[in-house]
């Protein structure tokens, strides 16, 4: 077994203080890029201790920004620290770190979008565990930017489903930010009022651990929300069995009328003509009370819903690819329209 490690502490040479390193580079915040800096070095320590122990480990930070939790990161001494920043301006703040460390901390600094970066290309092969095995000496940290969080951890947990990407190296862990209503949602468990699709796609492939919140006035600008930090651990085994579109598919449509009971939802998987027949038969074979709301089924009871869907397009293969919004769906162009379209439709 390998031994513990033993969490170090290095010491970087005095650098400029965030506060200073924003004024002397006259980094004003872009709001198309959802730039809130973090400014407390308490509280960026906190979100790295968050992590866990992770001295040795190969570390990516998305959307580093000024530097601040970078800084934070490589005081762990880790082995590695990989930085995808899509805002150019930061470049030479980053640097600044890189210098302050380079004789202990190998760093990758990459302008670009984390939605389009491949990150297997900068991570060391040798961090591979297999799934089975605790998680390997890789973590993803980030206090996200919020145009993209929720399309970016759907995105992450079809990588993880699949075992592509940063899981191709295991069951890799993250500590993220999200707008605090955002994360009270992905944690939220059955019964609970925030409970809805992200709550279950998200710990049907995780354990997720609401750690704490962050108030938006220990940002600068000050958020209109507040912020919620999340680890996430992918589960050796998700509860769910079938693949990650099937899955999403069925979840999205069970929650796509929430205050109405479930089955209503349930009915629009299949078309018109036998939608009320083939609901029932799916809830009959899964064995849930069709008058239950989407809030009140169990993560393991939508795992036997989506068995029961499973095997009836075994047998009626033509249903698969009914979709009930195909008539409904709107046109979208820009990236930040297709952004909102997908947090519209998760939330
Ligand atoms: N880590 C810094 C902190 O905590 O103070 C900055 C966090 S700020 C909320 C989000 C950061 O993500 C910004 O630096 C922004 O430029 C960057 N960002 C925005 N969209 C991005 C994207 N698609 N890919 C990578 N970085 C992005």
């Amino acid at each position: 077994m390998a031994a513990a490690k033993k969490a170090l502490n290095i010491r970087l040479p005095p650098l400029p203080s965030i506060k200073d390193v924003i004024r002397l580079y006259k980094l004003r915040a872009l709001r198309e890029l959802s730039q809130n800096f973090l400014m407390e070095p308490r509280l960026i320590d906190k979100i790295v201790r968050a992590a866990g122990n992770i001295t040795g480990n190969v570390i990516c930070e998305v959307g580093p920004g000024p530097g601040g939790i970078t800084r934070s990161i490589v005081q762990q001494a880790p082995r590695k620290v990989i930085l995808i920043e899509k805002d150019p301006r930061f470049i030479p703040t980053l640097e600044l770190i890189a210098d302050a460390c380079k004789n202990n901390v190998e760093m990758d600094i990459i302008t670009g979008d984390i939605l389009k970066t491949d990150l297997t290309t900068f991570i060391p092969e040798d961090t591979k565990r297999e799934w089975t095995e605790p998680p390997p000496p890789l973590n993803l940290i980030g206090n996200l930017p919020f145009s993209v969080s929720t399309i970016l951890i759907i995105r992450w947990l079809e990588m993880m489903s699949k075992q592509e990407g940063p899981w191709a190296y295991g069951r890799t862990r993250m500590t993220l930010t999200f707008q605090k209503e955002v994360a009270e949602r992905m944690a939220a468990r059955i019964l609970s009022p925030q409970r809805c699709r992200l709550s279950v796609m998200c710990q049907n492939w995780c354990n997720v651990n609401y750690k704490f919140d962050i108030s938006g006035a220990a940002f600068l600008p000050k958020p209109d929300v507040d912020v919620g930090v999340v680890t996430l651990t992918p589960l050796k085994h998700p509860l769910i069995k079938q693949p990650f579109k099937m899955v999403e598919k069925v979840i999205r449509q069970i929650f796509s009328m929430r205050q109405k009971y479930s089955i209503r939802g349930a009915q629009t998987l299949f078309p018109e003509e036998v939608r009320e027949e083939m609901a029932l038969k799916m809830y009959q074979m899964a064995d849930i009370d069709p008058v239950t709301r989407p809030f009140q089924i169990a993560n393991m009871e939508f795992a036997r819903i989506c068995e029961a869907y499973n095997e009836i397009i075994k047998k009626y293969p033509e249903f698969e690819n009914y979709d009930y919004r195909a008539p409904k769906i709107k046109k979208v162009d820009s990236d930040s329209e297709k952004m909102n379209a997908a947090e519209e439709s998760i939330l």
